[in-house]
């Protein structure tokens, strides 16, 4: 692939050694694989050792058997991505679990923004899939994030993994057939002309989920929400939609999205409205969503 470009490991390495991911005495390490079946289970397993500091990095520029949620699979040609998944240990504030698969998608939404890519718009469609929307108004998939963890339920163990799959330098030929009404795939070069070097967007993602994950929480038993949930609803591009929801047991409703539950027990569930008015909870989990074409209400 001509536009190929190598990640600088030696850089992402040094940073990663005293960056500023709120602990103190706690060394992010880089582990990279030219290729290898999956960065999360590799992060999954080198998160077990102690040794192992919160905020490392399992990086590759191929994975063989890249992984989507619900065991969808996510595919990449070789060095044509971003594929890195990051360990949190417990010290990081695990009660906020529930919160990563939001700040991981703010956390990409950010650093995509921040590229100021000529005529293109970033935004999430619930929970944490990253769009980009070009001049042709069509909005396609550039990222998906995939959170998993070894919690025990009481959380005194256990580690997450939080993955990013960023498509950088594809063309239309190399990205994977998506059937619709799933958002059509694109990449950062094709959306844009550009060439996205993928160290620093590596850097700016790392550095843009911690300081989600470091905002100040909103205080115990205090009414506010977590600050995350404004951050979400700013950039999501699913509240105030037509969507249709599609459960695992095929059933599917049909709604507006209104909002997302920022209530603790809610657990971020998107609040999707029926015809009849009755609001429905509907949980990341379960489900798989369907923007509908047109803005509700346009
Ligand atoms: P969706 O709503 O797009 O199906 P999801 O959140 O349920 O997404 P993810 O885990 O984010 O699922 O991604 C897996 C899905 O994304 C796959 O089923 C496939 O449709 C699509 N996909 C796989 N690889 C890519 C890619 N490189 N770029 C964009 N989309 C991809």
């Amino acid at each position: 692939m001509q536009r190929q470009t190598t990640l600088d490991l030696p850089r992402i390495a040094e940073y990663l050694s005293g960056a500023p991911n709120g602990r103190t005495g706690d060394y992010a390490e880089l582990d990279y694989y030219p290729e290898v079946d999956s960065t999360m289970r590799v992060a999954r397993a080198l998160g077990m050792q102690s040794s192992i500091g919160s905020g490392s990095v399992v990086v590759a520029d191929a994975q063989s058997a890249g992984r989507g949620r619900m065991g969808r699979t996510w595919e990449a040609p070789p060095g044509s991505s971003l594929l890195m998944s990051i360990i949190l240990k417990r010290t990081d504030i695990m009660s906020n679990f529930y919160l990563f698969p939001l700040m991981a998608g703010i956390a990409v939404q950010r650093a995509l923004a921040e590229l100021a890519l000529p005529g293109i718009a970033v935004g999430i469609k619930w929970p944490n899939d990253i769009l980009l929307r070009g001049g042709d108004g069509v909005e396609r998939k550039v990222a998906g994030v995939l959170v998993e963890s070894t919690l025990q339920e009481e959380m005194t163990s256990g580690h997450a993994v939080i993955g990013f799959g960023i498509n950088v330098l594809q063309d239309a030929s190399q990205l994977p057939h998506v059937a619709a009404p799933a958002p059509p795939p694109t990449s950062l070069w094709l959306a844009s002309g550009v060439t996205v070097d993928r160290t620093n967007l590596l850097l700016a993602v790392w550095r843009h989920f911690f300081a989600v994950l470091n905002l100040p929480p909103a205080r115990p038993k205090a009414q506010s929400a977590d600050p995350v949930f404004s951050l979400w609803r700013e950039v999501s591009w699913t509240l105030g939609r037509a969507v249709t929801v599609h459960h695992a047991d095929g059933s599917t409703l049909r709604g507006v999205a209104v909002d997302i539950d920022s209530d603790r027990m809610g657990l971020g569930a998107l609040i999707v409205e029926d015809e009849t008015g009755a609001r429905h909870a509907v949980h990341a989990g379960d489900v798989s969503l369907r923007a509908d074409a047109a803005r509700a209400g346009a």
